[in-house]
């Protein structure tokens, strides 16, 4: 008998915390469940498909997932499959690692028009999320805007302005591809509602905007300052970088280039316009003394995300994230990654996080009685329910064939997508 203890999620900051709870808690049993087939969370379907050096901590990941005291439990949602009280009754303890798979909305008119999309579907798309494998998505050219200054536009801007050559090492879906490389794109606006400065892109994603085979970047709407003038040095030293970074594009002589990419600051998403489809994209400056519209035919708001809510867990909804004191929701509960502290960092961030959060988990179980039979519980509840869970075998079938159709043409992988193929594995 061992303590039992189940993470909801199989993302970067549930493995952080599965590898917490390996070296606290050795003993325990620990089900990793996910409403997905498909382990990782954004590792597979978040991060950026020509970033592949990003997608490798999965190896590590995979070798935490396949200790003997750990089961990953796929195609089981939280929430719809088994409730969360009714985990909490079977498992010592139970940590949520849901990330935050809603986009935030703009709130402006014309958000639902065809031609306006949210990242995550877009995202979830190119990159083979089963949700998303029937977006309908149209990349309308010639002129698109990106709505946001962070990494996620970045990545949107990359993966629709990179040419089939500069993608083929990467696992950008086929059927994503096709679409993308067929526009006739000459614009892509990336759209900033406060300036250089302030952007929360960071140095190495802005720097790659500068080596695009058909994209030459410019700057508009904002000089670039000679500092930053922020006080604390570590924050300095990154936005000093990202703006010799902007300044640098001004020198790039890549005139001859087919996509002109304006990175255009102080401007503020006021409506999308429009009589059936997208058609402009009225700005106002950050003075608020100049509005125009923009021509764009395609808009994508990469504007941040909130997590979503489960039943039995508190929420704070205008923050978008589960309510907790260092991790802890209430005593047995807990809840790491995006969906505790928001949409922000890097996969690493979660690391530390989430190992802090796992001690925690681990004084917890330490403390109490087992309850031992937890596995045979929640086999019984999830068959009873007619819940065909897969497995982590299941998956490392699928991967080997998703990496060995990829090896024949010199791919990573070639993703499946759709939910039917899964199925065919999992
Ligand atoms: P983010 O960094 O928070 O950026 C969100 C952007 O949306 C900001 O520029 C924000 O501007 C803007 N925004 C918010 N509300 C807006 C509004 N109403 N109108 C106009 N603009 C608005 O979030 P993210 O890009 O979704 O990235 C999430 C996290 O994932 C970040 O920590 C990011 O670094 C990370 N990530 C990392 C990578 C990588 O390492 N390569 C790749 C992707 C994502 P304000 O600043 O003015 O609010």
């Amino acid at each position: 008998m061992s303590h039992a203890i189940a993470i909801v999620g199989s993302g970067p900051s549930a493995f952080y915390a599965l590898d917490g709870l390996a070296r606290a808690v050795p003993d325990a049993a620990i089900d990793l469940f996910d409403r997905l087939p498909t382990p990782y969370g954004l590792v597979r379907s978040g991060v950026a498909p020509d970033h592949q050096g990003t997608k490798a901590v999965a190896r590590q990941f995979e070798r935490l997932a396949q200790k003997p005291n750990v089961r990953f439990l796929g195609n089981v949602e939280i929430g719809r499959d088994v409730s969360l009280a009714e985990l909490r009754d079977i498992y010592d303890a139970v940590i949520i690692a849901t990330g935050a798979a809603a986009d935030r909305k703009l709130g402006i008119a014309g958000e639902d028009l065809p031609g306006v999309y949210r990242s995550w579907p877009v995202v979830g798309w190119y990159n083979g999320h089963p949700d998303f494998a029937e977006l309908d998505f149209k990349l309308r050219g010639p002129a698109v805007a990106v709505i946001g200054n962070g990494n996620v536009a970045i990545d949107l801007v990359r993966v629709l302005a990179k040419t089939a050559e500069e993608m083929k090492a990467s696992d950008l879906c086929d059927h994503a591809a096709r679409v993308i490389h067929a526009a006739p794109l000459t614009d892509i606006y990336m759209i900033g509602r406060r300036g250089p400065v302030e952007a929360s892109f960071t140095s190495a994603e802005l720097a790659e905007l500068g080596h695009l085979a058909r994209v030459r970047p410019v700057v508009e709407g904002a000089e670039i300052p000679p500092a930053s003038g922020i006080a604390d040095a570590g924050a300095a030293k990154i936005k000093d970088k990202n703006l010799e970074i902007l300044r640098s594009f001004a020198t790039l002589s890549a005139h001859d280039k087919p996509i002109t990419l304006h990175l255009l600051f102080n401007a503020t998403p006021m409506a999308f316009e429009g009589k059936v489809q997208l058609e402009g994209l009225v700005l106002r400056d950050s003075l608020g003394q100049r509005q125009w519209t923009l021509p764009v035919q395609t808009a994508i708001t990469a504007i941040g995300y909130r997590s979503l809510p489960l039943a039995g867990a508190a929420f704070d909804q205008p923050g978008g994230r589960f309510v907790n004191d260092g991790g802890e929701i209430e005593r047995g509960l807990y809840v790491v990654g995006w969906a505790r502290r928001g949409p922000s960092g890097v996969i690493a961030t979660n690391r530390a996080d989430s190992l802090a959060v796992a001690e925690k988990v681990a004084a917890f179980v330490r403390t109490q009685p087992e309850k031992g039979g937890a596995q045979q519980r929640i086999d019984a509840l999830l068959t009873a329910a007619g819940v065909s869970r897969t497995d982590f075998a299941a998956w490392l079938r699928l991967n080997q064939s998703e990496v060995a159709a990829g090896a024949s043409v010199g791919r990573p992988r070639i993703k499946l997508a759709a939910w039917s193929e899964l199925r065919r594995f999992c």
